[in-house]
């Protein structure tokens, strides 16, 4: 029997009837019934047959459903298990569909990816997020040195701004600078509250999001780095002094080096973090080196 698009209003509809099923806010479930939308997302994932797609909360299957018409395999992770029976009967007609019954930060996704998308040419991550935990979600996977050539995601609009934001800017922060040094970003479309079922609270936004082969910075431990950024930015209307007195263990004993160290990577003391480059950070990082009092 041929089926409508999962993506409209109508075969959703009666998905959530036939199976007495009611969201959850807390799951940020907000389903796409735009198949419109859908077929953007997937042209600036540039998918084909070689691609593996790894998709974070298939919902009732609608973006899974017109990803696996195109690509190689999709390997799909929905927390939710009262979903799973419904995949099962909306993914029945494509065979290259993997789903996972798992929490997305839980889940051994190395091992999950080297199982059914180890054969694939290119990887990529398209998914419409679920919105409270997209910022776990993208540093987890960035963070874990995984085989992905990039992103097109979906999430509320801030966050989206943060992840492309330019130094200087508002939105400038430590998500723009962990984003910036794994990928480059990119806007790919906004998207209006009326393409979901139910509408969302907030606005949304899809980013690409492509891994550089070699981060921007050479730095040899990130973890150390990324707590250095995010330093300056724990109030963003104080200096990086103010800020790095609170970071560093007992940082208020250790003004004078905090001082020194910024100086001696050129940065006066008196601007906010919001002014500083990635190069800029990474200069912090390489002179952190000479100042072995200061511990973070
Ligand atoms: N892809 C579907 C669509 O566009 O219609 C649903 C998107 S909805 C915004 C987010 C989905 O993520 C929901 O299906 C929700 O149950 C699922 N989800 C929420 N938290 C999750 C987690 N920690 N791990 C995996 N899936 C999660």
């Amino acid at each position: 029997m041929e089926h409508k698009d999962i993506a409209t209003p109508s075969r959703t509809r009666a998905l959530l009837e036939q199976h007495h099923f009611n969201f959850k806010k807390s799951l940020g479930q907000n389903f796409l019934i735009d198949v419109n939308i859908i077929r953007k997302i997937i042209d600036a994932s540039e998918i084909d047959a070689t691609t593996g797609v790894i998709e974070i909360g298939p919902g009732m299957g609608s973006l899974t459903e017109q990803l696996a018409k195109k690509a190689q395999n999709v390997l799909a992770f929905e927390i939710d298990q009262r979903l799973i029976p419904i995949l099962d009967e909306t993914l029945a007609p494509y065979s290259n569909v993997q789903v996972i019954n798992e929490d997305i930060l839980k889940a051994d996704i190395a091992h999950y990816v080297q199982t059914y998308l180890g054969h694939c040419e290119r990887i990529m991550v398209v998914a419409n997020l679920p919105y409270y935990i997209t910022t776990p979600i993208l540093l987890n996977l960035m963070q874990r040195s995984l085989p992905i050539d990039g992103y097109v995601v979906m999430m509320q609009k801030e966050v989206g701004e943060r992840l492309n934001a330019q130094v200087g800017t508002k939105a400038y922060g430590s998500l723009s600078i962990v984003a910036q040094y794994y990928t480059e970003t990119s806007k790919v479309l906004t998207v209006p509250k009326t393409v979901f079922m139910p509408p969302p609270n907030v606005d949304s936004i899809v980013v690409k999001l492509m891994q550089r082969p070699y981060p921007q910075i050479d730095i040899d431990d990130e973890d150390r780095f990324f707590k250095m950024t995010k330093g300056a930015f724990t109030q963003r209307r104080k200096t990086i002094n103010n800020n790095y007195q609170s970071l560093f263990v007992d940082g208020k004993k250790h003004k004078k080096a905090i001082t020194a160290w910024l100086e001696a990577a050129n940065i006066n003391p008196k601007r906010r973090g919001e002014t500083l480059t990635i190069e800029e950070f990474a200069t912090l990082y390489e002179q952190l080196k000479n100042f072995p009092e200061l511990e973070i």
